[in-house]
């Protein structure tokens, strides 16, 4: 019998990953995309160069929390050439390293910009100029999402950011307003705030990170109240324009009284969409949903039988981990495995300082969609670990059923959180209980601990805490 042929659209974290699995599961693969070899938004303009630069601040920053230790650094010297150089030599050594893998699994990698012509064809502008007519068996589409602007904003100056822009390190402005209070918004505000630069944020929003549960945001939000120049909640930018030496921008609050003020550079960071642009859906069966992306069933089937779709192209949540998992499902149905995409938990990360984690449910959540639960916490200023570290401005928490006792959310505040989910997520996902976390010997003295610490409070019985269990 001849292989299963499959074609990918977009080589971003979701579409790379299902090329790679339809390749190791003997498949005949294609994988289409603009760049020279296979990455996305996330390795070139995402996750990968966001968190080299994030490193280097927190280099920064703790070099001046050292002072409390008695070790005193000089002001950091920043070369931004240098820097920038580092940052394109990671992303660069990503991305040649998965353009090698795709080599080694035989995969036809095509740099170009595919369009439907119809359902079994698609129309490939070759980089090289070349145009192709390409029949496809199966074809995933994974062609990510763009950044959203405000039309009225939009005001084409070189000192008006986004994110991508933003990451190639244009300058070190004296300051920067960024606009949305999200997750991209802050890491990125948190580079440029430790590179020297005079941040501030405006957000619609009453709170910053607004899904994110309000506790585990207070820890970062004290931090960057004392590092940022300002956060205006409640606040929307209404207009910009641009003068010699900034843009002036002008700011409505709840009261909607204005006031004007001059950055000399602005980040704009609002969101995502779909990016289906020239993609010619309409010459397929494929169907959006009302907000524009790609409709899919739970086997990342669309509404087109040979066409699946993964990734943000689908919708929330926009992270790679997600892409990647609902693109190796796509191509196990494609092989006839009887799966189907239903994590009962989706880490999310905000990679600022301290780290916001949280997977499952959210207090959030739990208290809107009115289910009943026990919120346990183990505050970091308990841990051993983080005392060591200096860095008491922490917590865990368990959303926990009080019935079953199982885990149904974790969520964690503190540095390395991003790391420490994880292990929520497996809890999570195996229906472990509170005692299953209590019972598993934690490495002393580790902020994972911090994990069992929390389910020992859910029995009243935590080590390093004194909460005794309250009587229902
Ligand atoms: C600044 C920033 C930081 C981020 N940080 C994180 C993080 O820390 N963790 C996390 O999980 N997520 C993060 N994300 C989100 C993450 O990058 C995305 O969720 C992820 O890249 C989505 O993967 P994808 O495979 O759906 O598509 P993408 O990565 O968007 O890739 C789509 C690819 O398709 C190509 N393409 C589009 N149309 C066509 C076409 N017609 N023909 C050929 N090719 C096409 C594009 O060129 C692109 O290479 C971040 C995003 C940004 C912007």
């Amino acid at each position: 019998m001849a292989n299963k042929q499959i074609t990918v659209i977009g080589a971003g974290p979701g579409g790379y990953t299902a090329a790679f699995l339809a390749a190791d599961l003997g498949m005949d693969v294609t994988l289409i995309d603009r760049e020279k070899n296979p990455g996305g938004v996330c390795l070139y303009k995402g996750c990968i160069p966001s968190k080299a630069l994030l490193h280097v601040a927190k280099l920064i920053s703790e070099s001046k929390d050292a002072a409390e230790w008695g070790i005193e650094f000089n002001e950091p010297k920043i070369s931004l050439d240098k820097l920038r150089d580092w940052k394109n030599k990671v992303v660069e050594k990503q991305v040649s390293g998965l353009g090698q893998l795709a080599k080694a699994r035989k995969i036809n990698y095509v740099q170009g910009s595919a369009a439907f012509l119809n359902s079994s064809t698609l129309k490939i502008e070759k980089a090289d100029g070349k145009n192709e007519e390409h029949k496809f068996e199966n074809t995933i589409i994974a062609t990510g999402s763009i950044i959203a602007t405000i039309p009225s904003l939009d005001i084409k100056s070189k000192r008006v950011l986004n994110s991508t822009t933003a990451l190639e390190l244009p300058a070190i402005p004296k300051s920067l307003l960024v606009i949305g209070g999200g997750y991209i918004g802050l890491e990125l505000g948190s580079v440029y705030d430790a590179l020297g630069t005079k941040v501030s944020v405006v957000e619609m929003m009453p709170g910053l990170l607004p899904g994110a549960d309000r506790d585990l945001v207070s820890y970062l939000a004290k931090r960057l109240e004392r590092s940022f120049d300002k956060i205006l909640l409640e606040s929307k930018v209404i207009e910009m324009k641009e003068e010699k030496d900034g843009i002036v921008v002008k700011i409505q609050d709840k009261e909607r009284k204005t006031s004007e003020q001059k950055f000399d550079y602005v980040l704009m960071s609002i969101g995502r969409k779909p990016d289906t642009i020239g993609l010619g859906l309409e010459k397929t069966k494929v169907k959006l949903n009302e907000k524009g992306w790609i409709k899919v069933n739970q086997q990342m089937r669309t509404d087109d039988p040979n066409i699946y779709a993964i990734g943000d192209i689908v919708g929330e949540p926009m992270l790679a981990h997600k892409a990647s998992h609902e693109g190796r499902i796509a191509v196990e149905v494609i092989a006839g495995h009887k799966v189907a995409f239903e994590p009962k938990a989706i880490p999310a990360v905000v990679f600022t300082d301290p780290e916001i984690a949280w997977a499952g449910l959210t207090e959030n959540q739990a208290k809107e969609q009115k289910i009943k639960y026990e919120a346990v916490k183990f505050p970091w200023a308990a841990s051993g670990r983080a005392t060591t570290l200096g860095r008491s401005d922490g917590v865990t928490k368990l959303i926990v059923d009080p019935d079953t006792e199982r885990i149904l959310g974790v969520g964690i505040c503190g540095p390395g959180a991003g790391e420490l989910i994880a292990e929520g997520v497996l809890a999570i996902e195996m229906g472990a209980n509170v005692t299953d976390l209590k019972l598993t010997i934690h490495p002393h003295p580790t902020l994972s601990e911090t994990l069992m610490e929390s389910a020992e409070v859910f029995f009243g019985q935590s080590t390093h805490i004194y909460r005794p269990k309250r009587s229902k």
